[in-house]
């Protein structure tokens, strides 16, 4: 098994699926599903409150309150998460191990494992 492109290298591979073929696809938990649009919507919000500052008027007591809120959210999420790691951890290897064809995102080298 490898993770890595037998001709240059790379980690960037892709799974190539076969037609007709039902891989067995990682299960991703809820949890991450949840915490990447929060993270984002967290940055998003910390990015207009210190735009916000910097422009003399400090953020709007909704703007703080909905921070806080996503704050908490990301919090929660990131548990959650945490807890689901190692079963996310197990389907990923499933996965990894099922998957027998690959293909190079750098250099479009196909290979099968
Ligand atoms: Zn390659």
């Amino acid at each position: 098994m490898q993770y890595r492109c037998p001709k240059c290298q790379s980690a960037k591979l892709l799974p190539v699926t076969q037609p007709g073929q039902t891989t067995a696809r990682p299960v991703v938990p809820k949890s991450l599903v949840f915490l990447i649009p929060a993270i984002l919507i967290l940055l998003l919000l910390v990015s207009i409150s210190i735009a916000m500052w910097a422009f003399g008027n400090g953020a709007g007591e909704t703007l703080q309150l909905a921070t806080i809120v996503m704050f908490f959210a990301c919090v929660i999420a990131g548990f959650l998460f945490y807890r689901d790691l190692p079963d996310f951890k197990l389907s990923m290897q499933a996965f990894m191990q099922s998957q027998k064809r690959w293909k190079c995102r750098d250099c479009n080298h196909e290979w099968e494992s």
